[in-house]
């Protein structure tokens, strides 16, 4: 299948098209949206593109070695993961599989190439094995994820505590950077005394968004849709690997929280190491690595 033939995705097929020309292929790409505009076409046409042995401006050539064995679902150097239809999640187990597989050389193309269809199905666990690998892509493979906006991890915010916490961390995130200690000390008494679970997810949801937008561009549909300009901003400004790192603070801070730690010092140590990463001190700000 070629690009051209991948229906609704005008503008982010010819961004692929483009990156995949110019040798610029990002480590990994997430095509997100709702189920069933063809976003896993747009996958397998990217991926057998980058596989092709002759690849023309429509995409992959259709006839080379490698777009047989593409073809016939045989290619050595594509690694095809989705979720068992039986199941509701994706297992660890697929993801580690894939993992230890995009380290290995490739056997037949210049690079290898894994699709995740379903990304929206890892369950948390799995979300974090694959973050650690985003982080530190061995060689030069390329990672497809495809997930549907649907059903990720944005609880709905009934009550006027969820609300307050919400909007307290989506003042406070995008200006991460420029808060003082005292401010920064403030935020985590409010965040910790209040609806702490809320005020996490959405912090989970922000650096998602912005991830996503630093990805896949404006492609990428928000979970917050009103910090829709504040995510635009800090996607050009802040990195994928940091933003990963970001995104894992706050993960292993639901972690220790769940092992009763301390609230507000768990809350203010989060904070502190979120805003370290963001003026890009320390690559190993997460305070809580010690301890798994
Ligand atoms: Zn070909």
């Amino acid at each position: 299948m070629s690009f051209a033939r991948v229906v609704g995705h005008a503008g982010a097929a010819a961004r692929l098209a483009r990156a995949a020309a110019d040798g610029r292929v990002p480590a990994a790409v997430l095509l997100v949206g709702p189920a069933g505009i063809g976003k896993r076409a747009l996958a397998d046409a990217f991926a057998a593109r980058l596989l092709c042995a002759a690849p023309g401006a429509g995409g992959a050539c259709g006839a080379c070695a490698h777009c047989t064995r593409v073809g016939a679902g045989t290619h050595p150097d594509l690694h095809l993961v989705a979720r068992d239809p039986e199941r509701r999640d994706i297992r660890i187990e697929q993801v580690r599989e894939l993992t230890r597989w995009l380290t290995l050389q490739p056997l037949m193309a210049a690079r290898k190439v894994g699709v995740l269809d379903d990304a929206h199905c890892l369950s948390e666990q799995a979300q974090n094995a694959l973050l650690k690998t985003l982080e530190e892509p061995p060689g030069a493979p390329v990672l497809v994820l495809v997930a549907s906006s649907a059903a990720l991890l944005l609880p709905t915010f009934a009550g006027e505590a969820e609300t307050h916490a919400r909007a307290l961390v989506l003042r406070d995130l995008p200006r991460l950077r420029e808060l003082g200690a005292d401010e920064l000390s403030r935020s985590a008494q409010a965040l910790a005394r209040g609806a702490l679970d809320a005020g996490l997810a959405t912090a989970l949801a922000w650096y998602r968004d912005v991830l996503e937008t630093a990805l896949a561009g404006d492609a990428a549909a928000l979970r917050n849709p009103a910090a829709a300009d504040a995510v635009r901003l800090a996607a050009r400004r802040l990195s994928p690997p940091a933003l990963l790192r970001q995104l894992e603070a706050v993960y292993d801070t639901i972690t220790a929280l769940e092992k009763n730690a301390n609230r507000m010092l768990a809350v203010d140590t989060m904070l502190l190491s979120l805003r370290a990463i963001e003026r890009g001190a320390g690559l190993d700000a997460s305070p809580w690595k010690s301890s798994r």
